[in-house]
């Protein structure tokens, strides 16, 4: 499949959810009669992004970082390339980036132009994440998004970093392993990682949470 992405023209918003799709129908039937795709390959496409990928996979990854310190270099150098370690890839994922918060530095990913996005491990993004209100105003005030759009406050001792993601480089984020975590297994921490906290406009959970 080639690498095609259809994101909404910024100066032709669709005003409803009826509208939206009323246009998706449309572009569907057009691709289906111009025999570029067929129905039963659109049917396949929604079922694998509505039940099949998702946040899960990359909550795997993290978890997986957390644990084994040689992966989560190889994470961190090539991200694409260390999730398909664990057989997790696919459209909008060829190029992805890892970046990692620490103490000093909480990573946040935005796509200002539309809606980039690293699909194999996030699945499809959540509607706020097009909205023209995240993308431009979490580039100029981060901090302030952060603290009143998602209720997470992030010290002024820690420096925050908004990722621009485009067609040709997705950004995620590598969140920190919250504390008292040592004792559990792999899957059990993998539960505790939100897609907010993939997205950095969260943390993950705590155990017993
Ligand atoms: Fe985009």
């Amino acid at each position: 499949m080639t690498r095609t992405e259809i994101t909404p023209s910024p100066t032709v918003t669709p005003r409803s959810e009826e509208q939206i799709a009323a246009r998706v129908k449309a572009l569907e039937a057009m691709l289906i009669e111009k025999g570029i795709m067929t129905t039963d390959a659109v049917d396949r496409l929604a079922e694998i992004y509505e039940n099949e990928v998702g946040p899960q996979l990359g909550a795997k990854v993290v978890a997986k970082a957390w644990t084994d310190p040689a992966f989560r270099e190889r994470l961190l150098a090539d991200a694409s390339a260390a999730c398909a370690e664990l057989e997790i890839g696919g459209l909008q994922g060829e190029d992805m980036v890892v970046v990692e918060n620490t103490d000093t530095v909480h990573n946040t990913i935005v796509c200002t132009l539309c809606s980039c996005y690293p699909w194999p491990v996030l699945g499809l993004p959540p509607n706020w994440y097009k909205a023209p209100a995240y993308r431009s105003r979490i580039v100029r005030q981060p901090r302030a998004v952060l603290r009143e759009d998602f209720g997470l406050d992030v010290p002024d001792s820690v420096e925050i970093r908004v990722w621009d993601s485009s067609s040709e480089l997705r950004y995620w984020v590598l969140p920190q392993r919250p504390a008292d975590t040592e004792g559990l297994s792999e899957e059990e921490l993998a539960g505790l990682v939100t897609r907010d906290a993939m997205i950095g406009v969260g943390q993950p959970l705590h155990p017993g949470r």
